[in-house]
């Protein structure tokens, strides 16, 4: 069956088992949540109770793995260039591994890492393929899902090229994706601003990663103009990327049956997001 997943970022405050009820609240079908703090190094382990809690929510609001995009601590850098600090990312990823596997999700979504200005693009891209094969041998049934960002400071993963130079030195393919956000892509210089410009994007997502990879999609609109580098999102309709492009995503099955998650700023109109995709979704399939 092919399924269009919609949802959104929503709040796990109160414990993991908040997140289902908050995505069914907003008449989400997919959602996203952080696992643990994402500003805090340090987490208390799940316990048997709300790893239960976690799943009876999932089963009570309908909820399947593959319609849930868990979210990695922004403090984690994998490509760190210090290797006392690369380290303790490893260590934070790994952890963050195992709490999806406790939890029963199959992905993990992060943004590959930055190389500070320290060491160039390719030695940083080689520390973060290490880190996902580290954290891969160590793990059963997650996958590790790389986010292409925006290329503001020294983050890596701007270019299609860097997710694909990843993917080649993972060593278990069967077990690392995708994840693309449409606001990063633009801000990175690829032109999401037409239904035309949509088909040569995607072909070029295509040909150099590969739809096969992908897991989920980030849907924001973009502040900045194409090409700026900068990661700021806005509502969607309301930045330089437009409408076209997210009528192109609900009507194009290869974005099918995984999560499609709305980081946009005002959380106030999720449900009103959500319900508009939902329409162009319906509209596509008649
Ligand atoms: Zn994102
Ligand atoms: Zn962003």
């Amino acid at each position: 069956m092919a399924n269009y997943y919609i949802g959104a970022h929503v709040s796990a405050s109160g414990g993991v088992e908040n997140a289902p009820m908050n995505a069914s609240a907003i008449g989400a079908t997919a959602f996203a949540l952080f696992t643990k703090n994402q500003r805090q190094w340090l987490a208390k382990p799940l316990s048997e109770g709300e790893i239960a809690r976690f799943k009876e929510a999932c089963v009570k609001y309908g909820y399947t793995a593959e319609q849930i995009l868990p979210h990695d601590s922004y403090l984690i850098n994998l490509g760190n260039p210090d290797d006392e600090a690369l380290e303790k990312s490893r260590q934070s990823f790994y952890e963050e591994m195992v709490r999806c596997e406790q939890l029963g999700l199959d992905r993990l979504n992060f943004h590959p890492g930055s190389h500070l200005r320290v060491i160039s693009e390719e030695a940083s891209l080689d520390r973060i393929a290490e880190s996902i094969n580290l954290a891969l041998a160590r793990t059963q049934g997650v996958t590790a899902v790389i986010e292409n960002t925006a290329g503001q400071g020294s983050n890596l993963g701007y270019r299609f090229e860097h997710l694909r130079y990843l993917i080649d030195r993972v060593e278990d393919k069967s077990r690392v994706g995708v994840c693309l956000d449409t606001c990063h892509t633009f801000a990175a210089g690829y032109d999401l601003s037409s239904m035309l410009q949509c088909e040569a994007t995607f072909a070029e997502f295509d040909r150099i990663v590969g739809f096969e990879y992908l897991r989920g999609m980030h849907l924001n609109d973009a502040m900045k103009p194409l090409g700026s580098r900068v990661d700021r999102h806005t509502p969607l309709g309301e930045g330089m990327i437009g409408w076209d492009c997210f009528r192109y995503i609900m009507t194009d099955s290869r974005f099918c049956n995984m999560p499609l998650i709305l980081e946009t700023p005002d959380e106030n109109r999720w449900a009103e997001e959500i319900a508009t995709l939902r329409q162009f979704a319906d509209e596509g399939r008649r």
